[in-house]
């Protein structure tokens, strides 16, 4: 059994818009290129994987015109990452195409284990990662989640803003994270028949239940935060001077 890892990379990080280094005439690097400490999100990402011993290959999809220039990079900035690990091709339109794209170039047996992960959630630590690995090879199918704080509303969006429809029970709700894990013969299932339903989904978890496949929760950390929001990039400086 080997695990592959797809880390989508090729957003466009438009929420990251507001930054004030956005407001240059300069354009701004995506999110998963902005730095933290010097180095790009997306290796601070890609070290944790490349650190890990039950990983054996990492994809990574970017956007066509930002993959020689990252390969480049890589070579001279990143010369502790092994090369003949990382697989860099194309991304999609959406997350969904992009490891979609990924998912055309694995070679993998039905047993061997995917596991997607955020370009831009790099505090993940090995130990949900294996934590992830060992779920989805038990269960099929396995994301890192954390237990909902505060109180979840359902809304309908108009044109004078959110109106509630329902307030959902707490304890019945978990915020999903990544890594995302699982079995190469359910994901590849999953993949097609979104494909064929036309199904469109914010992550991987959502096209495996969508394929009636149950998908595990095991336990995420605070820590492991999607850097999405310009104010997200001044905790992340905190927690990696830490
Ligand atoms: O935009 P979103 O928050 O869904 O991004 C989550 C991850 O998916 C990011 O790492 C982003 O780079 C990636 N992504 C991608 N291809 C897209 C859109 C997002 O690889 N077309």
């Amino acid at each position: 059994m080997k695990v592959v890892v797809i880390i989508p990379a090729a957003g466009l990080g438009t929420r990251m818009a507001s930054a004030p280094s956005a407001r240059g005439k300069r354009p701004t690097a995506t999110k998963q290129f902005s730095e933290l400490g010097g180095t790009p999100i997306l290796v601070h990402t890609l070290r944790k994987f490349v650190a890990s011993p039950e990983v054996s290959e990492i994809y990574i999809a970017l956007r066509g015109n930002e993959i020689e220039g990252f390969r480049t990079r890589l070579e001279k900035e990143a010369k502790d990452i092994p090369p003949k690990k990382i697989h860099l091709v194309e991304g999609g339109e959406h997350r969904q195409h992009s490891v979609a794209n990924a998912m055309t170039s694995i070679f993998a047996a039905a047993d061997d284990i995917v596991l997607v992960h955020d370009a831009v959630r790099p505090f993940v630590t090995e130990e949900i990662i294996h934590d992830v690995i060992r779920a989805a090879q038990k269960f099929g199918a396995a994301i890192a989640a954390l237990p909902a704080v505060d109180t979840v509303k359902q809304v309908e969006r108009t044109s004078d803003g959110a109106l509630i429809t329902a307030t959902l029970p707490r304890e019945r709700v978990v915020m999903a994270q990544t890594p995302q894990g699982f079995r190469y013969d359910v994901l590849k299932k999953a993949f097609d028949e979104a494909t064929a339903d036309g199904f469109l989904g914010t992550d991987e978890a959502a096209l495996v239940e969508h394929s009636g496949h149950a998908v595990a929760v095991v336990m995420g950390s605070a820590r492991n935060i999607k850097i999405t929001a310009p104010a997200d990039m001044e905790l992340a400086e905190f927690y990696l001077s830490r």
